[in-house]
C-alpha cells in the first residue's frame, strides 16, 4: 500500500524530525514521486542491478534441511548471492540514483554491523560520490573488518562516541549530520524506518525481491507458496518479500523478530513482540522502551537485527493481521546457522538464520502440499569469525 498524504500506513509511520528536516523531506518526495513515475528511472535502476548486483536471485528449492519429517517443502530466495552478499545493495543503488538525480555532492549513511555501510561505500565508488559513514564507536571496535572494507572503498567512516556507541546513536547522528548540511548531502537510510518517506522509498527498492519471487515461483513450482518467511531487523528484506505477495490474501506473511536470550530476559531486539508503540528516529511504530519512554538497550546474535525499533509498515501489518511476528531466540538461530550450513551447502547470514529456523518450525506444521518460501537474506562469512568462537 501507498503511505497516506501525511506519511501514515495505518496509524503508523509520520514525520518527527525538528524543522530544518520538514523541508528537506518534502523536498525528497517531491523528487521521489517524478522518479518513480519515471520509467527511464526505473530501465537504469534495474540495468544495475542486473549488471553490477547480479539480479535476478535464484529461488532454491532446500535438498534436504527440513525434508525429514514429511512436513512442507521449503524453498529459499537467495539475496545471499547479490554483490555485496546480501539484499542492502538493491536499496543503496536505489538512493544513490535518487541522489545524483538531485545533484547531491555527498552521501551520508548510519551503520550498525557495517553492513550497510559497506552496501553505501559500495555505491558511493561505482557513482563517483564520496561517502560519509556513521557508526557507534563500539561497532567501529567490534567490526574492524568492515571498518577497513568501507575504507578500502574511499568511504570515511566516523565513529560516534554517545550513548551506547552502536546503531541507535549512530542513526542520531547521521540525522543531525544531514540537518547541518541538507543542502548538498542526500542521507541513504539502511532500513524501512525513519521519517516519511524513507520507509515508502526503501520498501519500493526492496520490493524487487518479491516480485522476482513470485513470478519464479510460477514458473519453477506452478503455484505460489502458502507461507512466506523472513527476518525484520528495521525490516528492509520482510518489506522487499513481503510487497510482492500482499494483494495474494491466501499467502501468510511471518516476520521473524530476533528474541536474542528470550523476550522477558530484557536482552532482545524483538520490538513488535516485546515492545511498546513509540516514535523513534522519526516515525511511530513499535519500540522497546522503557515505561518512561526512555529507549532500551537491545541484544542479539545477530548485529543485523539489533535494532530497538521497527519499520511502520510492519506494526501496521501486525494491526491489520495481514502479516505475524513471532520471535527466535539467539540458539535457536545458530542451531539453524549450523545444521543449514551442512545440509543445504549454503552458510547463512544469522540474521537469516532466524527466518530459516522458524521455517522449519511451520514446515513440520503444514503438510507436503504446502510450499514455504525463505528470504535468505544474506550469506553468512561475515559471521563465521564470532561463530567460531561460540560453539562445536
Ligand atoms: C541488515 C541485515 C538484515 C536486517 O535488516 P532488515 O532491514 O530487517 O532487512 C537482515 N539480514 C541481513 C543479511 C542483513 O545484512
Amino acid at each position: 500500500m501507498q503511505p497516506d498524504s501525511r506519511g501514515y500506513f495505518g496509524d503508523f509511520g509520520g514525520r518527527f524530525v525538528p524543522e530544518v528536516l520538514v523541508a528537506a523531506l518534502a523536498e525528497l518526495e517531491a523528487e521521489v514521486q517524478s522518479a518513480f513515475a519515471s520509467p527511464a528511472f526505473w530501465d537504469e535502476y534495474h540495468a544495475i542491478l542486473r549488471d553490477f548486483v547480479g539480479r535476478p536471485s535464484p529461488v532454491y528449492a532446500a535438498q534436504r534441511y527440513g525434508r525429514n519429517n514429511g512436513g512442507a517443502a521449503l524453498a529459499f530466495k537467495r539475496e545471499d548471492l547479490n554483490h555485496t552478499g546480501a539484499h542492502k545493495i538493491n536499496n543503496t543503488v536505489g538512493q544513490a540514483l535518487l541522489a545524483r538525480r538531485m545533484g547531491k555532492k555527498r552521501i551520508i549513511a548510519e551503520t550498525g554491523a557495517g553492513q550497510h555501510g559497506v552496501a553505501t561505500a559500495t555505491v558511493g565508488a561505482k557513482f563517483g560520490i564520496p561517502v560519509e559513514v556513521y557508526m557507534g564507536a563500539l561497532d567501529v571496535e567490534r567490526q574492524a573488518l568492515n571498518v577497513y572494507i568501507m575504507k578500502l572503498l574511499g568511504a570515511t567512516v566516523h565513529p560516534v562516541e554517545g550513548g551506547t556507541r552502536t546503531l541507535k546513536d549512530a542513526t542520531n547522528e547521521a540525522f543531525r549530520q544531514w540537518a547541518a548540511r541538507v543542502d548538498d548531502t542526500f542521507y541513504v537510510i539502511g532500513s524501512v524506518v525513519g521519517a516519511h518517506p524513507y520507509p515508502y522509498i526503501v520498501r519500493e527498492f526492496q520490493k524487487v525481491i518479491g516480485v522476482e519471487a513470485r513470478r519464479q515461483c510460477l514458473e519453477q513450482f506452478g503455484r505460489l507458496p502458502s507461507d512466506v518467511v523472513a527476518c525484520v531487523g528495521g525490516g528492509s528484506n520482510a518489506m522487499g518479500i513481503f510487497a510482492g505477495f500482499l494483494s495474494d490474501t491466501n499467502v501468510r506473511l511471518w516476520g521473524v523478530e530476533a528474541a536474542g536470550e528470550g523476550l522477558e530476559s530484557g536482552r532482545t531486539a524483538a520490538a513488535i513482540s516485546a515492545g511498546s508503540i513509540g516514535v523513534l528516529h522519526g516515525s511511530r511504530s513499535y519500540v522497546l522502551q522503557t515505561g518512561e519512554g526512555q529507549v532500551m538497550e537491545t541484544h542479539s546474535i545477530s548485529a543485523g537485527l539489533d535494532y530497538p525499533g521497527v519499520g511502520p509498515e510492519h506494526a501496521h501489518l501486525k494491526a491489520s493481521g495481514r502479516a505475524q511476528y513471532v520471535p527466535v531466540t539467539d540458539s535457536e538461530a545458530l542451531d539453524a546457522f549450523f545444521e543449514f550450513s551442512r545440509d543445504e551447502g549454503i552458510i547463512p547470514a544469522l540474521e537469516s538464520s532466524h527466518a530459516i529456523a522458524f521455517a522449519r518450525k511451520l514446515a513440520q506444521e503444514r503438510g507436503p502440499d504446502d510450499l514455504i518460501l525463505v528470504n535468505l537474506s544474506g550469506r553468512g562469512d561475515k559471521d563465521i569469525a564470532q561463530v567460531r568462537n561460540m560453539r562445536r
